[in-house]
């Protein structure tokens, strides 16, 4: 009886694999670390084989862990970390080139010679995004330029790119398939969102052949079956979503206006925008989200804050104020409130909606009678302001109110910060009891394929709240907050201003 489905989610620094049931339940887990490779600042890559075998080895030994065999698992959904670029030989299977990792910033300069020759509005037309090298577009455009007979082999047909989803499924059914789906397409930097196909001048701009694209298809069809040789037998591959999107998806936001937010080293908030593609006025990026069908395609508004859960690490690991990330809710039950200090963690500049890699991290407001307890608040709050800045943005380009707001992502357990986070935003936020919600929105794709689940609705019940955050604060205090966080963030900025 195929009574199980396998969600593979390759994520930054882990590959896992976790086995659910029809209620959504964890029936299986296995993670594994894999390296980080830094070949010089800035630079991050990993290996394209590690993250093959560390996803396969956690698949069987998840299975294993559950006595079960590849005959109890009804499909697999993949989810993965997005724009991450791969290119390898298609008669060999083998990458030319470690996979380059959307952290790494060696193609900078490509995204400044693009925006110079006068492309910037056209990338935000055509693709949602704003130029910048997180994206694929100038990873691929690197690779070829950068690895000896790269353009001889890609002009001859010979390679062929994929993200991270796309080199799982062509391992998994042994060469046999090259695709990806439409969310993962959307992070490329070379996919038309509106017309549902890559664009050539783009491509040729960037001078990367056609031939080396996967075939985009929705993120809940079948993409293949995996190989007999991998897991002993053959499954249907059914469900792709890039991870912020597979979360939506595994959130049940399913409806225009509804929106998540992922508390983990950064913070990913995504408002789902129905059939409508919204162009940001402030910063934000359009994106594709998780969608059933070429004929009904799901837009989403996504907004990042670069850190948020990091700036607990710092606590804990830099200035050692910390021995573990929960112990920072119980410095704040001492305190009412941070006696008029902020810290605004911009250690890498700021993302959403203020885009300036200038600004840098800055505190204000000490008195005399500041104690560790205020700073540890004041930390956490910046977390939550930074998703305030967000949100307001998105509620002015989305021109809509939010009700409510799910949570996942490991930050989210922290009480304190979810309490906050609901007075500061004047709306509930829902933390669901499943928090693992980026694996079980791929298995969602997967089974939704196969009627595994038989319908959204079906899957709807399966969402269960573990803890409802009601505000419980009044307009002034909340608008006295703001304004001392904005004179913050002014702060902030103004480091990076030159003066001269
Ligand atoms: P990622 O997937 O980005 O690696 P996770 O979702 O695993 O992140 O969340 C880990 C992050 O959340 C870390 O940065 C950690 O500092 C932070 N974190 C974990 N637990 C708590 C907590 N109880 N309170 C505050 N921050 C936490």
């Amino acid at each position: 009886m195929r009574e199980y489905v396998m969600a593979l989610d390759q994520g930054t620094t882990s590959s896992r694999c976790i086995i659910f049931d029809k209620k959504g339940k964890i029936i299986s887990k296995e993670q594994k670390e894999f390296e980080q490779i830094y070949p010089s600042p800035g630079w991050i890559e990993h290996n394209p084989m590690e993250i093959w075998s560390s996803q396969l080895g956690v698949a069987m030994e998840a299975l294993l862990k559950a006595g079960l065999s590849y005959r109890d698992i009804d499909s697999i959904g993949i989810t993965n970390q997005r724009e991450t670029t791969i290119i390898w030989n298609k008669e060999t299977g083998l990458p030319i080139y470690n996979a380059i990792v959307w952290q790494c910033r060696r193609t900078a300069p490509i995204i400044e010679k693009l925006i110079k020759d006068g492309y910037k509005d056209y990338v935000i037309k055509t693709t949602g995004l704003i130029p910048d090298a997180y994206f694929s577009a100038s990873k691929i455009a690197w690779i070829l330029d950068n690895v000896a007979n790269a353009r001889e082999l890609a002009n001859e047909g010979k390679l062929i790119f994929g993200t991270v989803d796309s080199w799982l499924v062509w391992n998994l059914t042994k060469g046999r398939v090259h695709v990806t789906d439409y969310t993962n397409a959307s992070r490329t930097m070379l996919y038309d969102i509106h017309k549902l196909d890559w664009d050539d001048k783009l491509l040729e701009y960037f001078n990367i052949p056609r031939s080396m694209l996967p075939e985009v298809k929705p993120s809940s069809c079948l993409f293949g079956y995996s190989d007999t040789t991998v897991l002993g037998g053959e499954v249907p591959i059914c469900g792709i979503a890039g991870d912020q999107q597979a979360a939506l998806f595994g959130q049940c936001c399913f409806e225009e206006g509804e929106a998540k937010n992922t508390y983990g080293t950064g913070c990913f908030l995504l408002l789902n925008t129905g059939n409508k593609a919204i162009e940001s006025k402030h910063g934000l990026v359009t994106t594709i989200a998780a969608s059933l069908d070429k004929n009904d395609i799901n837009y989403a508004l996504e907004g990042s804050v670069f850190i948020a859960g990091a700036s607990i690490q710092w606590l804990r690991d830099g200035l050692r104020m910390l021995k573990n990330a929960s112990q920072s809710e119980d410095y704040t039950k001492s305190i009412s409130d941070t006696e008029g200090v902020y810290f605004v963690p911009a250690f890498t500049g700021l993302g959403a909606p203020y885009w300036d890699p200038y600004a840098r991290g800055t505190i204000v407001g000490l008195t005399r009678g500041c104690k560790k307890e205020h700073f540890i608040r004041a930390t956490l709050e910046a977390i939550d302001y930074q998703v305030y800045d967000v949100l307001a943005a998105m509620k002015e380009d989305a021109c809509c109110d939010l009700v409510s707001l799910k949570v996942d992502g490991g930050a989210c357990a922290n009480n304190f910060l979810m309490q906050f986070e609901a007075d500061i935003l004047n709306v509930e936020v829902h933390r669901p009891s499943c928090i693992e919600t980026t694996a079980l929105g791929a298995a969602y794709l997967a089974g939704l394929c196969t009627k595994y689940w038989k319908n959204k609705e079906d899957i709807k019940n399966n969402w269960e709240l573990s803890k409802n955050f009601i505000p419980n604060m009044t307009c002034t205090e909340r608008e006295k907050l703001l304004k001392g966080w904005k004179r913050a963030v002014k702060c902030a900025r103004a480091w990076g201003e030159d003066d001269e």
